[in-house]
């Protein structure tokens, strides 16, 4: 789950790093009473969970109150690359010297923990990294040790962060490393780490992710959550108790077992490739005991999504033979067609493994004039992508 800045910046406070004063307003009056309450010159954000707000103008400084009010009118209500802006964050504001860049992350590819620093932050920072890639440093965190003061002196030390500084960015190292390991994240990120006029360093922005397989450790990431912006889908998916993604094509996908719906997302994409494109609607996996009532749940769901225009349910049975799934198939569209539910898009069925032959039989004595039978992956792939880019 990505945060927003203000909610990076709360959590950065938490963890004793230096951030500025600042509140949170979803209307131009709640701005005004922040801006009262901060006093003097505050400068107005865009909450939107994309990099560049500062480009797009999404950050604005304001001398005032009245000026303060006028700045987050503008900015309410914006789009930044696709996201509307419907809160801003008004802090107190600092007069920047220099700007920084300091984070950590999970480096994946390296299977380590990786520190980048930079003393040329802001926000060109991504072309700096590719044009000048010697000015960013990148330092691998061995996880069993951390960053002690030790540590976060060499990163002070490869960034080439000036001498009179290095007092303030060594501790703003180590708070920031235990933020990211106290609160399972997966990046944090600080840009621009400033130094004032007057001599300060701060966080002047706040990127952090944190990592929702250890939501179980934290139940106050919950709070977090931001509702209002979870896919209609995917929420009712979760209150389902259904593994589903949405994803951005035209062909729905049901599977059992998580391994066989990545391969089938791989090979419908690839397979669409032949019909103008089309792709995977969606990853859904309903598991190995996958019940009528399941598969109802997980067609309903697939149906439901506007943008699929053929289904593809790809079944290998195992300890659920394909008799069972060939039933609950059958059985799910009953029960929409009961629920009320219009189903008049057609699906692609493959059923390979356990009791294969007598789960086909069974499909194909329901003759349901919706759902066509396809018995290797590779070639329902493609009958489904074509249905999908013929239209329903
Ligand atoms: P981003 O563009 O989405 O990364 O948004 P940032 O929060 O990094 O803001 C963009 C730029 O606005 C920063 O690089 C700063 O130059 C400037 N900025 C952000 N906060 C402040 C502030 O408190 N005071 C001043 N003077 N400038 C700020
Ligand atoms: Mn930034």
């Amino acid at each position: 789950m990505d945060l927003y800045e203000y909610q990076g910046r709360e959590l950065f406070e938490r963890h004793g790093l230096p951030v500025l004063a600042g509140g949170v307003a979803t209307t131009p009056e709640e701005a005004r009473a922040i801006a009262e309450r901060l006093g003097g010159r505050v400068v107005v954000k865009a909450q939107v969970k994309v990099g560049g707000r500062g480009k797009a103008g999404g950050v604005k400084l304001a001398e005032g109150a009245d000026e303060a009010v006028a700045r987050a009118t503008d900015i309410l209500g914006m789009e930044i690359k696709g996201h509307t802006v419907n809160k801003v964050m008004l802090t107190v504001t600092a007069d920047i010297a220099e700007e920084y860049y300091l984070s950590y992350l999970l480096d994946r590819a390296n299977r380590t923990f990786l520190c980048i620093a930079s003393v040329a932050g802001g926000m060109d920072i991504e072309q700096v990294a590719a044009e000048t890639p010697e000015r960013v440093a990148k330092i691998p965190i061995d996880a069993n040790v951390g960053v002690d003061e030790a540590k976060a002196r060499e990163i002070v030390a490869a960034a080439k962060f000036p001498a009179d500084v290095v007092e303030q960015v060594v501790p703003i190292a180590v708070r920031l490393w235990q933020a990211f390991i106290a609160e399972d994240a997966t990046l944090v990120e600080v840009n621009p780490l400033a130094r004032t006029t007057d001599g300060r360093v701060l966080c002047l922005d706040a990127k952090v992710s944190l990592d929702d397989n250890a939501g179980f450790r934290h139940p106050d990431h919950e709070a977090l959550v931001d509702k209002a912006a979870v896919d209609p889908l995917e929420q009712r998916a979760k209150e389902k108790d259904l593994n589903y993604v949405k994803l951005d094509g035209e062909v729905g996908i049901i599977g059992n077992g998580a391994g066989l719906v990545m391969s089938t997302l791989d090979v419908v994409a690839y397979a669409g490739e032949s019909y103008g494109g089309v792709k995977p609607a969606n990853f859904l996996d309903i598991g190995g005991g996958a019940s009528a009532a399941v598969m109802a749940n997980g067609l309903e769901i697939v149906l439901s999504d506007p943008s699929v225009r053929s289904v593809f349910v790809n079944v290998f049975g195992g300890i659920t033979a394909c008799d069972e799934v060939a039933n609950g198939i059958v059985q799910a569209l009953a029960l929409l067609k009961e629920r009320g539910e219009t189903v008049n898009k057609p699906l692609v069925v493959r059923l390979d493994g356990n009791n294969a032959e007598a789960g086909r039989a069974i499909l194909d004595a329901a003759n349901n004039p919706l759902v066509e039978r396809v018995d290797t992956m590779d070639g329902a792939a493609r009958r489904a992508a074509e249905l999908a880019a013929a239209g329903v």
